[in-house]
């Protein structure tokens, strides 16, 4: 019997699980990638997930931390290693310190301190990039982007021996390509993102989206969210396949918040979103 009830959304060979309500809880997971954006309290789905991407401290994204760490050792399985913004890692030291003396085991942990720019290797060829955003001190999103070589174009036509040949006298024969996978903004207060190519050309962009009413401009910007008009604006110079948007409020019911979206959103772009509450609305 699983902890949560998580909406699942299938794209292509991808999977989306997730809860996110804000205040409450947002965990967001993507299992053949092996990585969890925020942790919420920790559903029982992501405890087999190696790697949790932290966006910031605040207590709906964080607070199962501790638990999907001690979790994963209850289970026989390697320690969790949690990508957090790197002003958070002594205190989350402490918090599982605490929890050791709580408990009277300590917690086995893998925890990474990122600044924007950094990049961790999830697996051969699949990173995670940490890019600034403006929400808490030290917040972070993240992309997960798989890097490949691809043949320079002047070699395109050569034979198997032939590429053997120029390898072994030390011609560069491709060069470096990056392929943007997903992109997890977590809670921020608008940005022109488009600026950050990555997040530009990811393939899925989880985006939040607080506020929907038009009296709520304000307090979007106060509260560090983002609001439905913003969003339209960002969509517009993005080039996702695939949105999704999380960390609606329980306040906005989802029937409002399809409308808002429909109604600020053009129709090209409309299409491509998924509200990822609202389990209705599913995709091949
Ligand atoms: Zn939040
Ligand atoms: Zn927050």
């Amino acid at each position: 019997m699983s902890s949560h009830n998580l909406s699942e959304i299938q794209l292509g060979d991808l999977t989306v699980l997730g809860y996110s309500v804000a205040g409450e809880e947002t965990v967001i997971a993507l299992p053949q990638l092996d990585v969890c954006f925020d942790v919420g309290k920790a559903p029982d789905q992501i405890i087999p997930i190696s790697h949790v991407l932290l966006t910031h401290g605040h207590m709906d994204h964080s607070a199962g931390f501790a638990y999907y760490l001690s979790q994963r050792k209850f289970c026989g399985m390697a320690p969790g290693t949690i990508l957090a913004p790197a002003n958070l890692i002594r205190t989350m030291e402490e918090i599982l310190d605490s929890w050791g003396r709580l408990d009277g085991n300590r917690i086995p942990a893998n925890l990474v301190g990122v600044r924007p720019g950094d990049e961790y290797a999830i697996k051969p060829n699949l990173f995670a990039r940490a890019f600034p955003t403006r929400h808490t001190a030290g917040s972070v999103g993240f992309t997960v982007l798989e890097k490949r070589k691809k043949l320079k174009a002047e070699y395109a036509g050569l034979t198997g021996p032939q590429i053997v040949e120029l390898k072994k006298q030390g011609i560069a024969i491709d060069n470096p390509v990056e392929i943007p996978i997903v992109t997890y903004l977590g809670d921020t207060q608008y940005v022109d993102f488009s600026q950050l190519d990555y997040v530009v050309h990811s393939r899925i962009l989880i985006a939040e989206c607080t506020f929907y009413e038009d009296e709520h401009v304000g307090r979007a910007s106060a509260g560090r969210h983002m609001h439905v008009d913003e969003l339209a604006g960002l969509l517009g110079r993005l080039d996702n396949e695939h949105v999704i948007i999380s960390h609606l409020t329980a306040r906005t019911p989802m029937s409002e918040a399809r409308k808002m979206l429909k109604k600020a959103l053009p129709p090209a772009t409309h299409e491509k979103v998924i509200i990822l509450m609202d389990r209705k609305y599913r995709r091949p």
